[in-house]
This record gives structure tokens, C-alpha cells and sequence, in this order.
């Protein structure tokens, strides 16, 4: 096979794997449905990352992967047609040299957190990592006008990454939310829980009265004890779907 003009190269069976599965995985948590994607910095090349074309995620295989420059622009020319919002990667990986993986979703529960005063906390120790901050980020605040929702230019994609900062995830006014992580595994576990996250929080509130979330110390050290655990869910949701 020729390698394209200026590529990387290839990333290991594994990792186009794992790149794979999580989109299938997500797809089973009802995390992902039709719309939404996953991507992972390119493993040989910190100036690349590798993300499907425009498909559903359930329907992603190996062969879909297609290779991305920071500015989002497909390194072979004559690549399949991309996300409209794939700017939300490229943006977050030139901002954040730490993150490795970038799941976008419109995770049905977390949209009530990012349209109303109430703040998404964590509620149990398998999402302590929330208690490291959750921004909302707000196109038409951060824009200046009114848009069809989606982060469809390079500009939109800044903004929200300045919004994200250092954390692990943002909520998308409308819409839904970004979660990213140093590696498509931790990503993966974020974007479930905070999903997770989200529903327990909502049935918290229908209990009444005021809610004991973990406090900020509870929450780093979770966050620490349940990364170390990571493979354990993985290796079950991996084994859960049909990667091909
Ligand atoms: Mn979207």
C-alpha cells in the first residue's frame, strides 16, 4: 500500500481497535446514537489525529478511519467526506497537549445541566472526575450570533477549548457535551458516567431536599483510584461488541 502524501503512518491494530470500539461502545451506552463522534491523536504524530468519516458510529469499522491535521483538514486529499464539527478536535488537541482522545456527544441526560442553573456535580465515586469542574460552553455567548448549534468553523472550536480549559469535560449549551482524556479508554469511561452522572443527579433532585455530592478531596482521590481500574470495564465493553 502507498503510504499518502505526509502521513504518519500507521497506528497499531490495537489502537485502530480501540479507536473503533469506542464508537461502538458509547453506541451501546446510548451515549452516541446517529450523531456524535471519537477521536484519537495520532500515536506516531502529536500533530495528527485519527477520527471516522462522517458515519454513525455504530456503523464505524477500521477502514473508516481517516487521518486529520490539527487544522482539521484530511492529510490525503482525496479522503471521504468528514464531520461538520470536527473542528471540535482538532482545536481541543492543538490546546490540550495532555489529551489523546476527544468524544463528542449529545448524551441525552447531560443536556438539562447545560440549559439550566443547575450545576452537574459528582454524585458517586465512578464519576469523582467531574468534581474537577464542569463549564458550559455557550455558541452564542462565545460567538457573538445566533448559529445553527453546531461547531462548524475553527473559530467555534477555540472557543469551546478555551470554555474546556484543563477539564475533562464541557457541556454544550443545546447540545451536548465534550469529554476528552489522555487516552480513548479514559475517554470512553468519562462520557458513560457522565451520562450516569447526569441521571442520578436528576433522580438525587426528585428525592428532595439538598443532595451530599462528593466533596472536591473525595472526588481527585476516586478519580485516581478508579483510573487504575480502567481496564476491567474496558476489557468488558470491548468484549461486548463486534469490531470490525
Ligand atoms: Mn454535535
Amino acid at each position: 500500500m502507498t503510504k499518502s502524501k505526509g502521513s504518519a503512518g500507521p497506528i497499531t491494530k490495537e489502537q485502530r481497535e480501540d479507536l473503533v470500539a469506542a464508537s461502538l461502545i458509547l453506541a451501546q451506552h446510548g451515549v452516541l446514537d446517529a450523531f456524535g463522534h471519537v477521536s484519537m491523536r495520532h500515536p506516531a504524530d502529536a500533530n495528527r489525529y485519527m477520527l471516522s468519516r462522517n458515519l454513525a458510529p455504530e456503523l464505524v469499522t477500521s477502514a473508516d478511519i481517516v487521518e486529520y491535521d490539527l487544522d482539521s483538514e484530511p492529510v490525503d486529499a482525496n479522503a471521504p467526506r468528514g464531520f461538520l464539527e470536527r473542528y471540535i478536535h482538532g482545536e481541543i488537541y492543538k490546546a490540550r497537549p495532555d489529551v489523546h482522545a476527544v468524544i463528542h456527544t449529545h448524551s441525552p441526560s447531560v443536556v438539562p445541566f447545560g440549559v439550566t442553573r443547575t450545576i452537574m456535580q459528582p454524585i458517586y465515586h465512578m464519576s469523582g472526575f467531574l468534581g474537577r469542574g464542569v463549564p458550559v460552553y455557550d455558541i452564542a455567548k462565545e460567538s457573538g450570533r445566533q448559529t445553527d448549534i453546531l461547531v462548524r468553523e475553527p473559530g467555534h472550536g477555540r472557543d469551546l477549548a478555551r470554555v474546556l480549559a484543563d477539564k475533562p469535560m464541557a457541556l454544550m449549551r443545546g447540545h451536548g457535551n465534550v469529554v476528552v482524556a489522555q487516552d480513548i479508554r479514559v475517554a470512553t469511561y468519562r462520557a458513560i458516567y457522565t451520562e450516569m452522572n447526569a441521571r442520578l443527579q436528576l433522580q438525587a433532585m426528585m428525592c428532595g431536599g439538598p443532595i451530599e455530592f462528593l466533596s472536591k478531596e473525595e472526588a481527585l482521590l476516586t478519580e485516581a483510584t478508579l483510573e487504575g481500574q480502567i481496564h476491567r470495564p474496558w476489557e468488558l465493553w470491548k468484549a461486548k461488541v463486534k469490531i470490525r
